[in-house]
């Protein structure tokens, strides 16, 4: 039979996915389901892993059989997924000894400020190339073995297994017989040295983590195994892991180094690639795996968020009740020449990079009489596009690499308006892809590798299609004195 399709598994957040892509790399069919979020107290976030497989294995089947194909068609299988969220089961029985503690779960963060406070500060940052903070793993897993009873000697003993979302998927994938991470995953634990590429000894005896607990780093695209033959009816390779903000990366062909891509969706996640030498930040960015392909070295990522993007949209629509729809803003935008000086910094919960300043709050400046709701929304708009730059500066100016372009997805990327103004203000083309699919894509791309579907990533460059690409047009006179309006906001914003 020939095998003609790649599966990807995207387990994101609030819900599983699969996708299946052709050998053009289109999706051909997906299916989708959500799962159950609990708050068992504010600010606490866990998932049911049980609700996380099952939902997963739920949809890879319905998508097979939404187009009548048996898994003997399918090449390989790719998996991306929700990172950092944490999982500790025992290794007899499969069974978790905890609901899964997931990335936004803030009930490690008096640990994690304890260890701001102290030396651990700089020897995590060098070694793993993060900021110290509860969303990473290595806080999550200690709680769990202190809360849990007898958790941590059965970790010594090596009863027990510990996997991010990627570790666990791929155990419950081979019925047991392979406890794995990938590269990108493992440098979201905060117990990956970055240097030696391997679990850290002295952070294992920070966090008071046993090493038995640990799954074994392997590449992003490589053939780690087969699914159990039961599970889909035949086995299939699994050939592809990525955490999902390296596996949209890589689906943005972002191969060559300072090509970088923003997702804007209620927040913006950017990566640039900086290529197999470890980038230490200066503007407390994070170093990041990008990918390993194969035998070849690590490729490292820059990366660096802005809390608040489309949800400053959102709160025009919801808190002010300026717009009806996100999608109402473009047009209104482009009824005013300009913003007519007015600056709208969205900091509700601070500021992130390159700021890092807690206190900030919101702020609208420049109004006067003549301010209207397009200028408002006009300027909400600017405000991601301005947030965007700012990381990207302080990225660039970390990486010393000037980037030659910018490729975006997510929600708010379909807004034209926000991609022209961003393309002008950065001083670089924004390429839009015709597939919005990114992560699961290159899930697919990675898988696809492993198993020669795809010859080399210049064959998957061929792939990947731009939709359309938005070429500066703004005076560099206008851009300047723009950003200096911009930057001058944030100074209030911050005061
Ligand atoms: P997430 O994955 O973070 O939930 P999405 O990628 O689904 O986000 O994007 C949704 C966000 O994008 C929302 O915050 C919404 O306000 C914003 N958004 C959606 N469509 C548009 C649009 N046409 N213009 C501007 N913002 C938009």
């Amino acid at each position: 039979m020939p095998k003609s399709f790649i599966l990807a598994l995207d387990q994101g957040t609030t819900s599983s996915r699969a996708i299946l892509f052709d050998r053009n790399g289109q999706a051909v069919a997906t299916a989708q389901r959500p799962f159950q979020q609990i708050f068992p107290e504010p600010g606490w976030v866990e998932h049911r892993p049980e609700d996380i497989w099952n939902s997963q294995l739920g949809v890879a089947r319905e998508v097979l059989k939404k187009q009548n194909l048996s898994a003997a068609e399918v090449a390989a299988v790719g998996l991306t997924n929700q990172r950092e969220t944490t999982v500790i089961w025992n290794r007899r029985t499969g069974e978790p000894i905890h609901n899964a503690i997931v990335w936004q779960c803030r009930r490690t963060a008096d640990r994690c400020d304890a260890l701001r406070a102290s030396e651990w500060k700089e020897k995590i940052q060098e070694k793993t190339g993060l900021v110290v903070d509860a969303y990473f793993s290595a806080s999550k897993i200690e709680w769990i073995l202190d809360q849990v009873p007898g958790a941590r000697e059965a970790a010594e003993a090596g009863e027990l297994a510990f996997g991010t979302i990627d570790t666990w998927l791929i155990w419950n994938l081979t019925a047991g017989r392979i406890h794995a991470t990938d590269v990108s995953n493992a440098s979201r634990t905060m117990l990956f040295n970055l240097h030696t590429g391997d679990w850290d000894e002295e952070l294992l005896d920070c966090f008071r983590i046993p090493r038995p607990l640990l799954p074994e780093i392997i590449p992003s695209s490589h053939v780690l195994g087969e699914t159990e033959p039961s599970l889909f009816g035949a086995s299939v390779p699994l050939g592809g892991v990525a955490g999902d903000q390296q596996a949209a990366l890589f689906g943005q062909i972002c191969t060559q180094p300072g090509l970088a891509k923003n997702t804007y969706g209620t927040g913006c996640f950017l990566l640039m690639q900086t290529g197999p030498e470890i980038v230490r930040s200066r503007h407390s960015l994070v170093t990041t795996v990008a990918w390993k392909l194969g035998a070849e070295p690590i490729h490292y990522a820059l990366e660096g968020s802005v809390f608040i993007a489309g949800a400053a949209i959102q709160w025009l629509r919801d808190g002010l009740q300026i717009i009806g729809t996100a999608a109402e803003t473009e047009a209104l935008a482009r009824t005013v020449a300009n913003s007519a000086g007015t600056y709208f910094v969205p900091a509700f919960v601070g500021l992130g990079a390159p700021y890092w300043d807690q206190q900030a709050r919101g702020t609208i400046t420049g109004l006067t009489r003549g301010t209207t709701r397009a200028h408002l929304a006009r300027a909400a708009l600017e405000s991601i596009a301005y947030q965007t730059r700012d990381v990207l500066d302080a990225m660039s100016a970390d990486a010393g690499i000037s980037f030659s372009e910018l490729r975006v997805d997510g929600g708010a990327a379909v807004n034209d308006f926000l991609m022209q103004f961003q393309a002008d203000i950065l001083n670089v083309p924004v390429t839009r892809p015709v597939n919005p699919e990114t992560t699961a894509t290159g899930a697919a791309f990675l898988a696809g590798l492993a198993v020669g579907f795809w010859r080399d990533t210049t064959q998957l460059e061929t792939l990947w299609q731009r939709e359309q690409t938005f070429v500066p047009g703004m005076s560099d006179d206008e851009r300047s004195l723009r950003y200096a309006g911009w930057k001058q906001a944030v100074t209030q914003a911050r005061a």
